[in-house]
């Protein structure tokens, strides 16, 4: 049993903010495949729930001229089936389809993915990298805040007491000409959290790496992106050297550390193979969406 003092389930996402406002110890469960576990552990934040699960507005798919915006309450399987997904940035579907197995994948949320700010969550590598605008509902209005940055710490995001995510959206003009790829290395191949997970973006114009996105999960207490490995490689050619280069450069970007799952030491040579794996991959996608 779950000791679940009060749930009150929203009608909206408005209703939810009204909710939240009124009943200031009550959080979000969306798809509470982290929720529930933190219940279970007895995280006692959780006792008062605001139920948001399955709400229409938080399960959107919508293209409107340059952007697409995916809404919060996305099941990771619904990420990974939606067309306009695997058109413009598979790179999200590919991370979403690694997460756990098909029931949680048909539980939990992209939003529940970011909000839960864990630096092992799966999507928040191809996040990183596709940059999207996070879109947030509060009892101030809205406003919109970069995904850089979103991470504040362990299991810490910028989202204020309150506040609902509503959607990420993706400006696919920016987007145009990037590939993307990802690998997730874990110790199983299914129902496990990444050891190390690498997403990269790369933009080639001719021979010449013209962007390139470097993003990790589990190399520090956030996810991040890397702006010393990415520097290293922009304006140069794909080179055995470059790589060395970019390689040479990661170390700075990275703060991996020793657990049960792997040392420091292991999770360093992982995710420069990665990181050279990636970068490789997406530069062969270079013009064929991210
Ligand atoms: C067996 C198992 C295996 C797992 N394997 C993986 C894995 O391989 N990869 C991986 O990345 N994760 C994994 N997870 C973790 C979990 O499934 C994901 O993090 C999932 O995305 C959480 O989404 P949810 O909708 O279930 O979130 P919930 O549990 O409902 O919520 C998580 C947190 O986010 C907040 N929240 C949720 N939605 C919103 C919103 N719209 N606005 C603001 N705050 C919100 C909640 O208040 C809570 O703090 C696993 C979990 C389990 C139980």
């Amino acid at each position: 049993m779950f000791d679940i003092h009060n749930l009150y389930k929203a009608k909206s996402v408005a209703d939810a903010i009204k909710l939240l406002s009124e009943h200031p110890e009550a959080r979000l469960i969306a798809g509470g495949t982290d929720v529930l576990v933190k219940l279970r552990h007895f995280d006692d934040k959780f006792h008062h729930l605001v139920d948001i699960h399955d709400l229409p507005e938080l399960k959107a798919v919508r293209l409107e001229g340059d952007t697409l915006a995916l809404g919060a309450g996305l099941t990771f399987t619904e990420t990974m089936n939606a067309p306009e997904v695997r058109k413009y940035i598979p790179v999200l579907g590919e991370a979403s389809s690694t997460v756990a197995g098909p029931q949680i994948r048909n539980m939990g949320t992209i939003g529940g993915n970011i909000a839960n700010g864990a630096t092992s969550a799966d999507t928040a590598a191809p996040m990183l990298v596709l940059e999207p605008e996070i879109l947030i509902n509060g009892p101030g209005g809205r406003r919109n805040v970069s995904i850089k940055g979103f991470h504040t710490g362990p299991g810490q995001v910028a989202l204020e007491p309150g506040e609902v995510l509503g959607a990420f959206a993706f400006d696919l003009k920016a987007l145009k000409g990037l590939g993307a790829a990802y690998y997730k290395y874990a110790m199983r191949s299914a129902m496990d959290i990444a050891t190390i997970g690498c997403a990269a973006g790369v933009k080639m114009e001719g021979d010449k790496v013209a962007d390139l996105r470097l993003a990790l999960t589990v190399a520090a207490p956030t996810p991040i992106r890397c702006p010393a490995a990415e520097a290293a490689g922009i304006g140069q050619s794909l080179t055995e050297s470059t790589m060395k280069k970019i390689l040479d450069a990661l170390e700075t970007d990275i703060k991996p550390r020793t657990s049960w799952r792997a040392s420091k030491e292991f999770r360093t040579r992982i995710i420069k193979t990665l990181a050279e794996r990636m970068i490789y991959a997406a530069a062969n996608r270079s013009g064929e969406g991210a």
